[in-house]
């Protein structure tokens, strides 16, 4: 078999089927295994750049770590007495104070109309059998909000929170999709979302996966070509081509837009193409010490109207400022005194951060994006195709999970049903 990729979701399939004694090769455009799995780590400061966060059922995750002897660290520990800032127009409030007020009130309402949504949802690993799938599939995120007539500050907090959250813009956002990801994230308890980060950084999980191979990952090798037929499968990279029987596509939707296809191309190529991916920014901020803490503030905030939210990295002076959708690119290109004016006053005390690194996921070639946030009509448009196999070719990645899309955890759940699909 050949794997193209060497995310999570690759990986995982390889080991997946050499466990079955299946012969195994791993092609990777980039120089390095983990694919949005990746640790920034210099100077003593270390941040994901990538992905961050481990929920409690995340139990693929949990186990992958477990067995590479990479610790789950709760989020937020030391810092749970402190408070997290919303700064609207300059003013600053707790979010304590926010949530117990009209603004707050308001974005329950909207919380609990799509609650009630999610709750009709009969299937969490499918969101086409919603009794109005197809309504809810033919509206965006924004359309609801229109229509539950929610303005003001409420808005911008419920904007953010979906930017933040499904890297895309409401407008853009299949409602469907996004009522899906609400059923998911409330069938755990409210503590267990984002609970956890993966001490040492989540790229420990990739590199534990590439270290189970017995052939190494062919890396800075692209696939160019894939040519499906009857007798077999060839793929071609700059460096040679690799024929066998099967293929296993574990790229994001961008990256195969820019492959060739050729021989019998099964319909759910164009699908998968025109799968819409939202855009994340994490830019790394080091300061001396984290500032914020010396004025009570547990380095959380939402910050608008620069559009973007701030948390504290696995090494505590490093903030991330986190953008999705739209604002993504404007917060990569941000100049940083811009940046730096939009924070509260107090954490601008002291020497000036250093600009330590910029991941801005929509300008990466070799993903195009952030994770798999569908359009309206995406979702039942292409939900059967991309979880099932077409003839030689075998879909994985986060974007053909049926449960856990979007997350690490949706990537190894895709390499699970590739590796029964080829060995089961
Ligand atoms: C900013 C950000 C924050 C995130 N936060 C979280 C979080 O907190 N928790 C969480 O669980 N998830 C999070 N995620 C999502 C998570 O990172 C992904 O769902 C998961 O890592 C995707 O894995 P994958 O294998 O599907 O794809 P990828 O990791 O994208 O792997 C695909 C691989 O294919 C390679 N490739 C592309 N084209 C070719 C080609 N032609 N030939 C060969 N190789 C190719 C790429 O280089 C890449 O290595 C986050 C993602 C981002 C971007």
């Amino acid at each position: 078999m050949v794997v193209v990729g060497a995310g999570l979701g690759g990986l995982a399939t390889a080991v997946g089927l050499q466990q079955q004694d299946v012969e195994v090769v791993v092609l990777e455009a980039r120089g390095r295994v983990g694919g949005r799995v990746r640790t920034w780590s210099e100077n003593g400061h270390r941040a994901d750049l990538g992905a961050e966060r481990v929920d409690g059922d995340h139990r693929r995750v949990r186990a992958l770590a477990d067995r590479h002897a990479v610790p789950l660290v709760p989020v937020g520990q030391d810092t749970a007495s402190l408070d997290d800032l919303v700064v609207f127009d300059g003013v600053i409030r707790t979010a304590a104070e926010v949530d117990q007020g009209s603004i707050g009130a308001e974005v329950e309402r909207v919380a609990e109309h799509l609650s009630a949504l999610a709750g009709q949802l009969p299937r969490l690993d499918d969101p086409t059998t919603h009794p109005d799938a197809a309504s809810l599939d033919g509206r965006s995120v924004e359309d609801l909000l229109d229509d539950l007539a929610t303005v003001g500050d409420a808005r911008r907090i419920v904007e953010q929170d979906v930017r933040g959250n499904a890297a895309a813009e409401p407008g853009q956002l299949s409602l469907l999709g996004w009522v899906h990801d609400v059923a998911v994230a409330e069938a755990k308890p409210p503590a267990q979302v984002e609970s956890h980060r993966l001490r040492g950084g989540a790229q420990r999980l990739a590199e534990g996966l590439s270290g189970q191979l017995s052939t190494p990952v062919h890396l800075a090798t692209a696939a160019r070509a894939i040519d499906l037929h009857d007798a077999g499968v060839r793929v071609t990279t700059d460096q040679g081509r690799f024929d066998a029987d099967a293929v296993v596509l574990a790229v994001p939707p961008p990256a195969v837009r820019q492959l060739r296809f050729g021989g019998n191309v099964p319909a759910v190529i164009e699908q998968l193409a025109q799968l819409a991916l939202g855009d994340i920014t994490k830019r790394l901020l080091a300061f001396d010490t984290p500032v914020w803490r010396e004025s009570g503030c547990s380095g959380n905030a939402l910050i608008e109207p620069a559009g973007f939210a701030t948390w504290e990295a696995h090494t505590p002076e490093v903030l991330i400022a986190y953008a999705g959708g739209r604002a993504a690119r404007r917060l990569a290109t941000m100049p940083l005194a811009e940046l730096l004016a939009a924070l509260p006053p107090a954490w601008r005390a002291g020497r000036p951060p250093e600009e330590i690194h910029t991941a801005h996921w929509g300008s990466e070639r070799e993903t195009g994006g952030a994770w798999n946030a569908p359009a309206p009509g995406q979702v039942r448009a292409t939900w059967q195709l991309l979880r099932r196999p077409h003839g030689r070719l075998h879909l994985a990645g986060e974007h053909t999970a049926a449960r856990h899309g979007g997350f690490m955890e949706g990537a190894l759940e895709s390499a699970e049903r590739v590796v029964s699909e080829l060995t089961g």
